[in-house]
């Protein structure tokens, strides 16, 4: 089977996790995160944030299907330090530019997810807690 770009690609925002990406890719292009993870070749069809989470995953496929670069797709991970004893690193996303959300819905970027961020890197504006 000949793999081919995606006919839709918007581009990555600067700082945007891979996870927020590949969603978005998949609204684009008409299909559903699951079975866009699926043809992607994501295990489990979930979304990956973290280096490990790619592990298995063909990435030269990966790469000609999305056009995205390794080293694009490494400044889209989080970088999880196991010898920190607290990583203040969210797992979710616990708090949202809304300024940048509106512009781009469904969007999520990675420094949102540092406990330590208080200031959307985009914007400038206030992070808020994200609505449940
Ligand atoms: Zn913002």
């Amino acid at each position: 089977m000949t793999i081919r770009p995606l006919p839709k690609r918007p581009a990555p925002l600067r700082d945007e996790l891979l996870s927020s990406w590949i969603a978005r890719l998949a609204v684009a292009n008409y299909c559903s995160v699951q079975e866009f993870c699926g043809y992607l070749g994501l295990a489990d069809e979930r979304l990956p944030e973290t280096r490990s989470e790619l592990q298995g995953v063909n990435l030269e496929r990966f790469g000609t299907i999305t056009r995205l670069s390794p080293s694009a797709m490494n400044s889209m991970l989080i970088r999880r330090c196991p010898r920190f004893p607290v990583e203040c690193i969210s797992r979710s996303d616990f708090q949202v530019c809304s300024t940048c959300n509106n512009e781009t819905p469904g969007v999520s970027l990675r420094h949102w997810r540092y406990a330590w961020s208080t200031i959307c890197n985009s914007c400038g504006l206030e992070l808020r807690k994200r609505p449940v």
